[in-house]
C-alpha cells in the first residue's frame, strides 16, 4: 500500500508522489497532504541509530515516494544530495548548555536549512522528468534564502529552466550575489523594479494565467507548499534525536518559523514515532502564529520588516496543513475556515484551540531581543548565531519550563548570511563566509532588470527557455 496525497480543501484529485512533486497547489486551492504516515517503532529507531544521514533519509522518505522511484535510484539521489554538504555529519549538533543543543542546518551550499529540501527537490524533479521525457519551467519569487537554495538545487538539472524574481535593489548583497553569481545556462535571475509583493503577485498570476510558455511547457512551484520540501525536512528531526539517543526519553525542538513548513515537518516526525515532547514555534514581530496559539484568532497584520527577514510573513501558508488535521481532516470544514480567513479573521473554537496548544508552544521576539540573544549566546557559549537561530534559542529557554527533556534549536542559517544583524548586536565580531563562498564579492554577477510588468516578465521567460 503506497501513500497517496489529498488536497486539504477536499476537492482536488487524489495524486501519487510523482504528480504531487509536479503539482504545487491543488486545483481547489488547497495544499497536498499524505493520506497516511509511516510509523517507526522503538525497535525500528534502534536499528536506525548507526545510519548515515543519507541512509536514514532513505528510510524516512521511501514510504512517501512509494513505487514512483526505484530503490537504487532513490538511494543514489539521496547520497548525491547530502554529499553536497560541507560537514561529514551533514547536520551536526552543538551543545550550548546542559540540555540546550543547536542543530546546524546551514552546512549546505547556500548556508540555510532550505538546502536540505531544495537540493533533493531539484534531483527528484530531474529524475522524474527524464523518465517522462518532459521539460518544465520553475518560477519563483524570493526576498532571500529560498531563491539561492532553489538555484543551487537546480543548476545542473537538464530538464528545468529556472526564473527567480527578486525585488531590484531590495535584497541584501550577500543574498543577491548568492543567486546572481551562479552562471548556468538554465538559471535566470530577474530583478523586478518593484517590491517583494510585486514579485510574488507575478508568480501567482503566472500559475493561473493562460499558458505563456513554448510548447505547452508546465510551470512548477518550488516554494514551501511543495510537499517534497516538507518530506525532506522530517529527516533531520529523526537524525538529531537518534544522535542524542532519544528513543524513549523525550526531546523537544525550538524552530524559527515563518511559513510553518519546517515545524510542520517536526509535527509529522512526532506522529511517525519520534518521542517529541514540545514543538516551540519561535517567531519575530510578524507573530501571526504566536497570536493564533495564545489568542485563538488567526488574523493578518501588516508586514513589519525585521532583522530576521526569512521569517517576515503575514500569512503562514503551511499552517493550512495543520488546520486540516485540527478540522478532523475534513476538507469541507477546512474550506469553510479558509473562507472565513480570507474574509477577515478565523477564530478557533475552544476545543480546537486546546488541541493546538497541546501540540505547540510559542514565543515571539522583538529585534531588540534578537540582538540581545545573539550577544548572550556569544558571551555565555562563545557561539555565534544568526538572527533567526537567536530567536530559536531564546524561545527554547523561554519555553523549557521545568521539563527535563533535551531541547534542540534548529539553526536555520549561517551567521555570515546576516552580517548587519551580527554587527547590530554590538559584540564586535564578524562572521566570515565559509571557504566555498569566500570570494563571493569578487564573482561576476548576471541578472536581468525588468519593469514591474507581468507581460514583460512572461515574454522574457518564453524567449529564454532552452529548446
Ligand atoms: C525560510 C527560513 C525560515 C522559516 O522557515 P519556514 O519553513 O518558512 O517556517 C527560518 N529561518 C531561515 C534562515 C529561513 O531561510
Amino acid at each position: 500500500m503506497s501513500i497517496r496525497y489529498v488536497s486539504t480543501r477536499g476537492n482536488g484529485p487524489e495524486l501519487n508522489f510523482e504528480d504531487v512533486l509536479l503539482a504545487g497547489l491543488a486545483s481547489d486551492g488547497g495544499l497536498y497532504v499524505p493520506t497516511s504516515l509511516p510509523h517507526f517503532s522503538k525497535e525500528d529507531l534502534l536499528a536506525m541509530r548507526e545510519m548515515s544521514y543519507a541512509e536514514l533519509a532513505y528510510e524516512i522518505v521511501a514510504p512517501f515516494v512509494g513505487p514512483c522511484i526505484a530503490e537504487s535510484d532513490l538511494r543514489a539521489i539521496l547520497n548525491d544530495t547530502y554529499a553536497e554538504f560541507r560537514h561529514p555529519a551533514v547536520a551536526p549538533l552543538v551543545q550550548l548548555e546542559d540540555n540546550q543543543w543547536v542543530l546546524e542546518l546551514f552546512q549546505g551550499p547556500t548556508l540555510a536549512f532550505k538546502d536540505f529540501a531544495l537540493q533533493l527537490l531539484g534531483r527528484l524533479l530531474d529524475h522524474v522528468l527524464d523518465r517522462r521525457g518532459e521539460k518544465v519551467v520553475i518560477m519563483g519569487a524570493t526576498s532571500g534564502d529560498t531563491g539561492s537554495a532553489a538555484i543551487e538545487g537546480c543548476k545542473r538539472c537538464d530538464n528545468i529552466d529556472m526564473f527567480i524574481l527578486h525585488p531590484h535593489e531590495r535584497v541584501s548583497d550577500v543574498q543577491r550575489r548568492q543567486m546572481t553569481t551562479v552562471i548556468a545556462p538554465n538559471i535566470h535571475n530577474i530583478a523586478v523594479q518593484g517590491n517583494f509583493d510585486d514579485c510574488q503577485a507575478m508568480v501567482k498570476a503566472s500559475f493561473v494565467a493562460e499558458p505563456f510558455l513554448p510548447d505547452g511547457r508546465r510551470l512548477v512551484a518550488v516554494n514551501s507548499i511543495n510537499w517534497a520540501r516538507i518530506m525532506a525536512q522530517i529527516v533531520y528531526y529523526f537524525y538529531s534525536a537518534l544522535a542524542l539517543e532519544r528513543i524513549e526519553a523525550p526531546i523537544s525542538f525550538s524552530v524559527p518559523t515563518g511559513n510553518f513548513g519546517d515545524i510542520f515537518a517536526g509535527y509529522l516526525a512526532k506522529q511517525m514515532g519520534l518521542p517529541v515532547e514540545k514543538l516551540v514555534i519561535a517567531t519575530n514581530r510578524n507573530d501571526v502564529l504566536h497570536r493564533v496559539l495564545t489568542q485563538g484568532t488567526y488574523s493578518r497584520l501588516l508586514l513589519e520588516p525585521s532583522l530576521s527577514p526569512s521569517m517576515d510573513i503575514t500569512v503562514s501558508s503551511n499552517f493550512e496543513r495543520l488546520l486540516f488535521d485540527l478540522a478532523g481532516r475534513d476538507g469541507a470544514v477546512l474550506s469553510r475556515w479558509m473562507d472565513e480567513f480570507s474574509n477577515g479573521d478565523l477564530t478557533l473554537s475552544e476545543p480546537v484551540l486546546a488541541q493546538a496548544k497541546s501540540l505547540f508552544d510559542s514565543h515571539r521576539c522583538s529585534d531588540e531581543e534578537t540582538c540581545e540573544e545573539i550577544a548572550n549566546v556569544w558571551e555565555n557559549n562563545s557561539y555565534l548565531v544568526d538572527p533567526h537561530t537567536a530567536i530559536g534559542t531564546k524561545a527554547a529557554r523561554a519555553c523549557q519550563g521545568d521539563s527535563s527533556a533535551i531541547m534542540v534549536t534548529l539553526a536555520t542559517a549561517h551567521p555570515a548570511k546576516f552580517p548587519a544583524s551580527i554587527e547590530a548586536s554590538g559584540i564586535g565580531v564578524t562572521a566570515d563566509l565559509p571557504p566555498h563562498l569566500a570570494d563571493l564579492f569578487e564573482r561576476v554577477e548576471t541578472y536581468e532588470v525588468l519593469p514591474n510588468d507581468l507581460a514583460d516578465v512572461q515574454r522574457y521567460m518564453a524567449e529564454n527557455c532552452r529548446a
